[in-house]
């Protein structure tokens, strides 16, 4: 008698749904299930931390966390899928040992979504998008090569524009990043005796009439203040036009001189949402009340790449990190539900608040409807971040790196990657235009 093969669950997506998906299920699937887990990385990205990577109050692999050291039983391949086929129930995805073909039973997409470049003209060519760790090094490192240039330039119309960043975007992320760098720019300038304090500024580009539209009015003025006393430049109803090498131009035609332009707005579909024909809605897929893909068998989607409808006030689930771990306990469920033959339920979840860090120690924060700001509002943000890491051990060691860090400046390491064999050759190495 041979034993049948198990049939996979398979999900593809390893941030913050895929995740604590696969951490829910693991260990609990019928019989005859085996759980993959595909993702293009190895790591799991904390995206909230990005901005503390990108001031350099964190280390970068401190904003991460490696998928297999979160699983038991289920298996983790580092794969990126390009081609599913819903109607034969397979995908095809690129490994290091090649083209990888599968076969599923139950197929998640957890995928996310990506950077948007073309909501501005100019922005894809010069100006960097915060959305990957491997972005947050770039910026780090660019913040730390300006800083490097303007020690070595006479000019002082070219020191003014390499010490201007200007952040595009007022929500989440924008409003961290720009907290982020203002403090990380107090910090570190002693480093660099030839640049002096009003040679460096930061400036907020929000085209709202607020910042931190998602949160309470009073917190978002709250953030507001605490920046602009640091002395970032928050312009609100300011909306960039255009963007290239040396400047930026706003909506009522003035132009700011600067050599670095970050932004944190615009997302779009995951390719392979548009690829593998799915049903879409303002660029997410859309899924039922239960999370299953409307009208296709055996698939599901969940996080920032679905449009999941939240039964507790009908609306759809706005695409954020503690909402995509919810969907994830949810679809767990839900899962295990249909694997069983029971009936599967509608997502619901009543947000317990938000939280924003807005530079080294500084947060803002509404828990459970109550405002909280300032050391308490950062703290809580850490402890919930640090509440996710995977394992004990990198809990502990990340916490001790964390409360070592709060006490000293920030690291102005600008690692470069340099190979053997690159280190004489005639071009590359520090130059750039100013
Ligand atoms: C800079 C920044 C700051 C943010 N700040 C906050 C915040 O303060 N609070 C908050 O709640 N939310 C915040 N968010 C949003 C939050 O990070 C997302 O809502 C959350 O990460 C969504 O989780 P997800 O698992 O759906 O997607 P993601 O975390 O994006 O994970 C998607 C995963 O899929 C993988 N993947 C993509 N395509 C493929 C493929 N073809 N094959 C295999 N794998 C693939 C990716 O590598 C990634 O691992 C922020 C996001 C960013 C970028």
């Amino acid at each position: 008698m041979s034993i049948p093969p198990p049939k996979a669950i398979v999900i593809v997506g390893g941030g913050f749904a895929g995740t604590t998906l696969a951490r829910a299920l693991d260990a609990r699937l019928p019989d005859g299930y085996e759980l993959l887990l595909l993702s293009e990385e190895s790591h799991t990205t904390f995206n909230p931390m990005l901005p503390e990577a990108v001031g350099a109050s964190v280390f970068p692999e401190q904003v991460v966390a490696p998928i297999r050291q979160m699983l038991k039983r289920a298996r983790f391949v580092m794969a990126k899928v390009n081609a599913i086929d819903t109607a034969r129930r397979t995908l095809t995805a690129t490994t290091l040992a090649g083209e990888l073909s599968l076969r599923y039973e139950h197929l998640v997409l957890a995928f996310g979504n990506r950077a948007r470049l073309d909501l501005v003209p100019g922005i894809e060519a010069h100006a960097l998008p915060l959305k990957t760790v491997g972005d947050a090094m770039h910026i780090r490192n660019t913040v730390l090569r300006r800083l490097a240039r303007i020690e070595l330039e006479n000019d002082a119309r070219v020191r003014a524009r390499l010490g201007h960043f200007v952040v595009i975007g007022g929500g989440f992320s924008g409003v961290e990043t720009a907290g982020e760098l203002i403090d990380c720019l107090a910090s570190i300038r002693g480093y660099y005796p030839r640049v002096a304090a009003h040679e460096l500024a930061v400036t907020v580009l929000q085209d709202q009439s607020r910042l931190l539209t998602e949160l309470p009015e009073r917190l978002a003025r709250a953030a507001h203040r605490s920046l602009a006393q640091r002395g970032v430049d928050v312009r609100l109803r300011a909306r960039a036009v255009a963007v290239d090498e040396r400047s930026v131009t706003l909506d009522n035609g003035e132009t700011l001189s600067t050599a670095t332009v970050i932004c944190t707005i615009g997302t779009r579909a995951n390719p392979l949402a548009e690829r593998a024909g799915l049903p879409l809605e303002r660029g997410r897929i859309v899924v039922d009340a239960d999370l299953a893909v409307r009208d296709v068998p055996g698939l599901w989607a969940l996080g920032d790449c679905a449009l999941v409808p939240n039964a507790d006030d009908g609306r759809p689930a706005p695409p954020t990190a503690q909402f995509a771990v919810r969907e994830a306990r949810f679809l767990a469920e839900n899962l295990l539900a249909a694997l069983d033959g029971r009936p599967t339920r509608a997502f619901r979840h009543r947000s317990l608040g938000a939280m924003a860090a807005i530079g080294h120690r500084k947060g803002v924060a509404e828990v459970l409807g109550v405002p909280v700001s300032g050391l308490p509002a950062w703290l809580l943000w850490r402890a919930y971040y640090l509440a996710q890491m995977p394992t004990l051990g990198r809990r502990v060691r990340i916490f001790v790196e964390w409360t070592w860090g709060m006490f000293f400046p920030n690291d102005i390491t600008h690692l470069r990657f340099t190979r053997s064999g690159e280190l004489d050759a005639s071009r590359g190495g520090a130059g750039e235009a100013p």
